[in-house]
């Protein structure tokens, strides 16, 4: 059981992309409030990503060959992490460099390959993931939206919901019904790539508790696509999302969504001379710890080729626990000092971590979907 997540380091020549990566970041988010810089995820800065991606800092798993930079999973570990804990904007790159090119490298044509990664690599092309509907989330197998065979190509009818960055993408790479009913469940599924631009497509942002519109409803009324459009082998939809979902879910991103308010929390330690807070940055640190090392080693299974579901599953469930538990932790330890001076700034980031913290476990799959994958794969279901 244990031998499933083997502890591994970061190799040397990538640890070495810090300095780096840490001056660009620096140089784009040098003054921003942390309330601002907490925002991460939904930061959307295309001018940041097409300078990362100028740099060499996008791309890093995929082949020159397709503009990338060949440098594998650890590379971009390290660049992520750089990325996330200073609470750079990602928005803009973040699905495409992640999931998108991969996914395109792994199942698409030659011409697909040439057409997307590329651009993808130098931050230009703007991909989101259509997964959901409304009444298919967590049951993916169930999704309705419907792209039907024509002379042409693809006409689809349907719905996506909660799309993040639809309204900025150029593409989504959406899971359809292309043969079937939804309740032949897995057969019948594809992927095709969705030129956002269609005629027939309308995407309407969606307003989330913290005020923010980063995610969306897609309708499709008729689109028509061309045959290029279908990505990886018809029907194969559902085994291709599953191998994408492992990249969604073992990276460092589910572990430092919270890690800006720690920062300022524990600046704001700093700056009060408070010194009874050991115990709870000892858990912090220790937690962090933890979950990196396993997040390493689930990269360590990417950069061997592996596509590990289960361990990834282990990761986002233990990860995004951690960056619940850290607002309320720290919203604990201020309400236990009511005489300390709390700046707006801190005060702001833990308003808006704390609003935003309960969809760190829904997005990129539910906690209860994670556990039963889990438990799957220790064969106790
Ligand atoms: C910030 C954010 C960004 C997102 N971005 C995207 C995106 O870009 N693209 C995309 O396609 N989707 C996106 N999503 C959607 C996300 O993947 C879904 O919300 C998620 O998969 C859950 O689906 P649902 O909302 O339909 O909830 P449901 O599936 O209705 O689940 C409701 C509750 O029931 C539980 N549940 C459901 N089935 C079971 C079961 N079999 N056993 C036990 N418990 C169960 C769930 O765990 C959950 O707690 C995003 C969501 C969020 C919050």
């Amino acid at each position: 059981m244990f031998d499933t997540l083997t502890l591994a380091a970061l190799p040397p020549e990538d640890e070495a992309l810090r300095p780096q990566i840490q001056a660009l970041i620096a140089s784009h988010v040098a003054g921003l409030p942390a309330d601002r810089r907490a925002r991460s995820w939904q930061g959307f800065d295309a001018a940041f990503s097409r300078a990362l991606g100028q740099a060499g800092f996008l791309g890093l798993t995929l082949p020159r060959a397709y503009g990338g930079q060949e440098r594998g999973p650890f590379a971009r570990f390290v660049v992520v992490e750089e990325l996330l804990s200073a609470g750079a904007p990602v928005a803009a790159h973040w699905i495409a460099d992640r999931q998108s090119a991969p996914l395109i490298l792994g199942y698409g044509t030659e011409e697909q390959r040439r057409a997307y990664i590329p651009r993808i690599c130098r931050g230009e092309a703007l991909f989101c993931i259509g997964m959901s509907e409304p009444g298919s989330g967590s049951d993916l197998a169930s999704v309705r939206t419907r792209a039907e065979r024509t002379n042409k190509g693809w006409r689809v009818n349907g719905q996506k919901i909660w799309t993040t960055n639809a309204m900025h993408s150029d593409y989504m790479i959406a899971l359809l019904r292309t043969s079937g009913t939804p309740e032949d469940r897995h057969a019948g599924l594809s992927q095709l790539i969705i030129d956002l631009k269609a005629p027939g497509v309308v995407v309407r942002p969606i307003v989330d508790l913290t005020g923010d519109a980063h995610f969306a409803e897609v309708f499709f009324d008729n689109v028509e696509l061309p045959v290029e459009a279908l990505i990886g082998g018809e029907g194969e939809g559902w085994k291709q999302v599953t191998a994408e979902l492992a990249f969604e879910r073992s990276g460092p991103e589910r572990i430092y969504s919270s890690v800006v308010l720690l920062d300022a929390w524990i600046r704001h330690l700093q700056a009060v001379g408070r010194r009874d807070a050991g115990v709870l940055t000892g858990r912090f640190m220790a937690e962090i710890a933890t979950l990196r090392a396993m997040s390493i080693a689930c990269t360590a299974r990417l950069a061997l080729g592996e596509s590990p579901v289960v361990e990834a599953s282990i990761v986002k469930d233990r990860g995004t626990t951690f960056e619940q538990d850290l607002p309320v932790a720290i919203g604990d330890d201020l309400a236990a000092h009511p005489d300390e001076l709390v700046s707006d700034e801190l005060y702001r980031t833990l308003l808006y971590v704390t609003h935003i913290a309960p969809s760190f476990s829904l997005r990129g799959g539910t906690r209860e979907i994670l556990r039963g994958i889990i438990a799957r794969g220790m064969g106790l279901r």
